[in-house]
């Protein structure tokens, strides 16, 4: 494990990512009431570009996710791997999208927070309520089960504690399983991420993993990305996997995927339906349409493939 100054710098990069999901919500660019309950606004406006890129992040995700849960008709389980304040599993009850089981996992810090707004906050814990049914619902500072939604505590670093607390938690490895993780490889040694990555692949029959991180890291504009995260005093130490999308599709295929694409967020940009486009478009003035290419040229989306029982899952695509 790193140095606890570096993790806490690490749990922040949770918040941020809320805030700024959080204020394009609030500008129109996507729907999600439950955002609100889980941070506060944003003290300033976030500039049109990263709302955009914000966008682009969510939309890509949630269509390979989407995918994923057609594919299985919902017959699977979904494992969110340092999900931060995520809110797809509510989002995915209130369109009747929910998988047979949603994990979540993150550091012990900000799953009690988590819990903390689920328990104190009706809209959160309602659905929760209404979709478990039968046997134990559990409940404490670092932990909730119950038969649809759990969230538990664990270091993604080690993979022994994982598998055991996700098998204790009734993780099912005989079930088609999605696994995503959304910035949060990046935190990582290679040797970690690589373990993590491995775990996963020779853990379940049927897989898929959705990984979206940085990429180009090694030209000028990377550089200065790399900087600003570590005036920040983030631990990088993933860096290295996101030198091109080549790197980040072979960390997947040499760790026990059989098959990996990675595009740059301009590829998934134009592969946005165009009424989309248009409405976002429209939401806000963009003056610098050349900082926009740079920065979704500067992120990507993997996803990887293991498919043991033919289910289809390698034709998932945009
Ligand atoms: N996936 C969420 C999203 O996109 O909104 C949160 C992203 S945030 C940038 C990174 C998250 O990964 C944080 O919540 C952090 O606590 C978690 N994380 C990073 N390293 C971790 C580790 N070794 N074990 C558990 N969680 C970790």
């Amino acid at each position: 494990a790193g140095s606890e100054e570096a993790d806490e710098a690490v749990r922040g990069t949770c918040e941020d990512a809320s805030i700024c999901k959080r204020f394009a919500v609030s500008i129109g660019y996507w729907k999600d009431p439950y955002i609100q309950y889980f941070v506060r606004p944003a003290k300033e406006r976030k500039a049109p570009e990263i709302n955009r890129g914000y966008y682009a992040r969510v939309h890509g995700v949630s269509q390979l996710l989407t995918a994923f849960l057609k594919k299985t008709e919902c017959n699977c389980q979904i494992i969110n791997l340092g999900a931060g304040m995520d809110t797809m599993f509510w989002r995915l009850k209130d369109e009747n999208l929910l998988p047979k089981k949603y994990f979540e996992v993150d550091f012990p810090m900000i799953v009690a927070r988590k819990i903390h707004n689920i328990k104190s906050k009706p809209p959160l814990s309602k659905p929760i309520m209404e979709s478990h049914s039968g046997e134990s619902f559990l409940i404490d500072a670092h932990s909730l089960d119950s038969s649809r939604y759990a969230i538990l505590a664990a270091d993604l670093r080690d993979s022994s504690e994982l598998d055991e607390k996700l098998k204790k938690f009734n993780m099912d490895t005989q079930l088609p399983t999605l696994l995503i993780a959304e910035c949060v490889l990046v935190y990582m040694t290679p040797q970690q991420s690589a373990s993590l990555l491995k775990w996963a692949a020779n853990t379940f029959q049927a897989a898929m993993c959705i990984n979206y991180e940085q990429v180009n890291m090694a030209d000028r504009f990377g550089q200065i990305m790399i900087e600003n995260l570590q005036r920040r005093q983030c631990s990088l130490a993933g860096v290295e996997a996101c030198k091109s999308l080549d790197s980040q599709r072979d960390r997947l295929l040499l760790n026990g995927w059989e098959t990996a694409r990675a595009i740059d967020m301009m590829e998934v940009y134009r592969y946005l339906p165009q009424a989309d486009v248009k409405r976002i478009e429209g939401l806000e003035f963009l003056d610098e349409k050349e900082l926009l290419e740079q920065l979704m040229q500067h992120y990507c989306i993997c996803w990887a493939v293991k498919d043991r029982c033919n289910l289809g899952l390698s034709n998932i695509t945009f």
